[in-house]
């Protein structure tokens, strides 16, 4: 008799959480991809005890047709791609199929979500469905995820204080929140709300919201682009700086991503302006053809791999150069809102 057997559902949809959902920042994240995804224009995060008690994510996007909501809590099921062509050509940020059950495997998850008609309400817990019934009809989804990693202890010890999780799922918020500045959002932990955007599509604005209006005085907008590329976004002045490279935001097609080289070459930008060391606070935003884009590389789809990626970044050194140069002749060039 052989020793080869197959692994449950349940068992590798929580070998696929190891790498999907790392900490509750991630769960936030996978949450509100897919609100943004669902088209929503206004989604609502209430987080609990640094998302240990609760995470909770409502939108008033398409929602889940009833006979649905089993399949979306099924590994590699997705309404987002459906042949080997859309892989290599995403437009949403979810794809995989694998965040819902990844999720529902670790946690406690219910769902209330309708696409207009009648609603539904499951209940889904440690990968096994606890509940399914009607529920009250509102467009949207309406997603509460709890006692995350209960069955998974090792996971939830490797855990960093509650402070250092909840400054991860801030990080991870504004990203998302400065990648889609025409959707409204709102964060609230623990009762008290620390993040709003209007949804009124001004980066300047969330940037505001998210560092303080009187920083935004000291940044500049730039625009440009090539044949493949679009970029445009927002930069510190030199005297506004800070010790790390994590607050050089990179969105691509509306995916907030991690590429240093792209990073680099913002700060190629600065010439000798940028002390070593030192960092700017920025937003930068590609557009490109998705089909030279692979998201495919991580699971978290934050890495990805962009096609001439040298002529972007030439392309980025190049404004930047510029703009800082011209700030000294004419200032207050930008719009400020
Ligand atoms: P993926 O996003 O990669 O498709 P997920 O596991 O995150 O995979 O979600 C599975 C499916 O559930 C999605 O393809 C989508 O159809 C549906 N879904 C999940 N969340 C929402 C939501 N907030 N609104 C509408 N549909 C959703
Ligand atoms: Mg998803």
């Amino acid at each position: 008799m052989g020793t080869i057997h197959k692994l449950s559902p349940v068992l590798s949809n929580q070998i696929a959480a190891g790498e999907v959902v790392e900490r509750p920042a991630s769960v936030v994240k996978e949450l509100v991809e897919n609100a943004i995804d669902a088209h929503s224009t206004q989604i609502d995060i209430v987080i609990d005890a640094s998302g240990f008690e609760k995470i909770q994510v409502i939108d008033d996007g398409n929602g889940i047709a009833p006979d649905d909501v089993e399949l979306a809590f099924m590994r590699h099921a997705t309404s987002k791609i459906r042949d080997r062509r859309d892989l290599f050509n995403v437009h949403s940020l979810g794809f995989r199929g694998e965040a819902l059950p990844s999720i529902a495997s670790v946690a406690d998850v219910i769902l209330k979500t309708s696409t207009g008609g009648p609603g539904v309400e499951y209940h889904v817990r440690g990968g096994k469905t606890v509940d399914k019934k009607p529920a009250a009809a509102r467009r949207g989804t309406d997603i509460t995820v709890s006692n995350l990693f209960f069955n998974t202890p090792a996971r939830l010890k490797y855990m960093k204080t509650p402070a250092t999780e909840l400054a991860k799922i801030n990080d991870i918020v504004n990203r998302l929140a400065l990648g889609h500045p025409e959707i409204a959002f709102s964060v609230t932990h623990n009762g008290r709300e620390i993040l709003r955007t209007a949804g009124r599509n001004n980066q300047l604005q969330v940037l505001g919201g998210i560092y303080g209006a009187k920083q935004t005085q000291k940044m500049l907008a730039f625009q440009n682009q090539d044949l493949d590329f679009k970029i445009s976004g927002y930069f510190s002045l030199p005297e506004l700086t800070r010790a790390s490279h994590n607050y050089v935001v990179i969105i691509l097609n509306g995916r907030f991503v991690k590429n240093f080289n792209v990073t680099k070459a913002l700060t190629a930008g600065y010439g000798s302006k940028l002390m070593v060391g030192r960092y700017p606070i920025a937003v930068v935003n590609i557009e490109v053809d998705p089909t030279l884009v692979d998201v495919n590389v991580h699971p978290t789809k934050q890495t990805v791999r962009i096609s001439k990626e040298e002529a972007l970044c030439n392309l980025l050194t190049k404004t930047v150069a510029a703009q800082l140069s011209n700030q000294n002749l004419i200032p207050n060039v930008m719009d400020r809102e």
